[in-house]
């Protein structure tokens, strides 16, 4: 099997500058309100402009103010965001049914052939097809396994295209930093750097057993990414179209603090693993079933976030003030037997 990476370009930046002409020369940044340098959320997507500048994903709104203060700032508009993902995952679920959608601008797609020449034939197929639909570039890695087709993609972007065939595994990693690994993020390769760990290729001196001691869990898959070794397969259902958790009390509760604190509990963890799965949403839900199962769910659109951005501490007070109106208007009336939060 022969796995693609593809991937958009400055995704939230690239539709923005799509729909709006106006906007093609400038520095786009998608992300919190800057409020002249005084905002406190992050930036979700940069263009390439802005890029220039210093700006990237995940940055401080305020940096990135400072750096590129005649930018323009938009909010991002997750919806329409994602009508366009879908359009585009329609696209490549035509190449082939291996299709695992990794986030709203990412996805790999396993086509069965052993031929390197055919598999570029219908990535450029694909790029074709992705940009003659959506006017939008996207970058591709075409490699042997979802680890390397993901750093092939990051390769030339934007607009890339690069193949990494089997035979030139081995040398591509060797000289990469050890970040370039997909999980080695920059405080673990900190601790690498402190044992004399900077390369893929010192990476490989480390036994499986010290790399198990280093990463727990996560050790033998490292020391295999290390080899160019991926034993990953591609998961088709993988899409989520929500994440909640909901508790049913041991005993129907009245008391509106105790309701409020396990909503918030909730909140917490539907957030943990909206970042953890990068899911992006665009509406905060609440279920409430009384003691006598009359239930209500209410929600509302806290189109503010993804999970890469625009809020620091992913447990921001947006969400949370988003949450407590929501659930005030159920207190107070019967006890409440279940609470349930989630986000779409
Ligand atoms: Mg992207």
């Amino acid at each position: 099997m022969i796995v693609l990476h593809i991937d958009m370009d400055a995704f939230f930046a690239q539709i923005e500058k799509r729909d709006n002409p106006a906007l093609a020369d400038k520095p786009v940044i998608v992300g919190a309100d800057p409020k002249g340098g005084r905002g406190r959320g992050v930036v979700s997507t940069a263009c390439y402009i802005a890029r220039k500048y210093g700006v990237h994903s995940a940055m401080p709104i305020s940096q990135a103010y400072k750096l590129c203060p005649h930018a323009v700032f938009l909010k991002p508009d997750i919806e329409r965001y994602k009508k366009v993902s879908q359009s585009i995952m329609k696209i490549l679920a035509h190449y082939s049914t291996l299709l695992e959608q990794v986030s709203i601008d990412e996805a790999y797609l396993g086509l069965e052939v052993n031929d390197y020449e055919k598999a570029v034939k219908i990535a450029k197929r694909i790029k074709k097809e992705i940009y003659e639909k959506e006017k939008l570039t996207c970058s591709i890695g075409i490699g042997p396994s979802k680890l390397i087709a993901k750093i092939a993609s990051g390769k030339n972007k934007p607009n890339g295209f690069t193949v990494i065939r089997p035979h030139g595994v081995e040398k591509f990693l060797k000289d990469k930093k050890v970040e370039i690994i997909p999980g080695i993020g920059p405080k673990t390769a900190e601790k690498l750097k402190r044992l004399g760990v900077k390369t893929v290729g010192d990476l490989r001196r480390l036994t499986q057993e010290k790399m198990e001691k280093l990463f727990g869990k996560r050790g033998r898959e490292l020391y295999l990414f290390a080899r160019g070794i991926d034993e990953r397969t591609i998961e088709r259902e993988r899409q989520r179209k929500s994440i909640g958790k909901e508790v049913t009390f041991e005993r129907d509760i009245s008391s509106p603090q105790e309701v409020i604190e396990v909503a918030l509990e909730l909140l917490k963890e539907v957030l943990q693993e909206a970042k953890k799965e990068n899911f992006h949403f665009s509406t905060l839900l609440v279920k409430i079933r009384y003691f006598d199962f009359e239930t209500h769910t209410a929600q509302t659109k806290v189109n503010l976030c993804t999970p890469r951005g625009c809020t620091n501490s992913y447990t921001p007070g947006v969400y949370k003030m988003a949450l407590l109106k929501l659930v005030l208007k159920f207190l107070g009336k019967k006890k409440i037997r279940l609470v349930g939060v989630r986000v779409k």
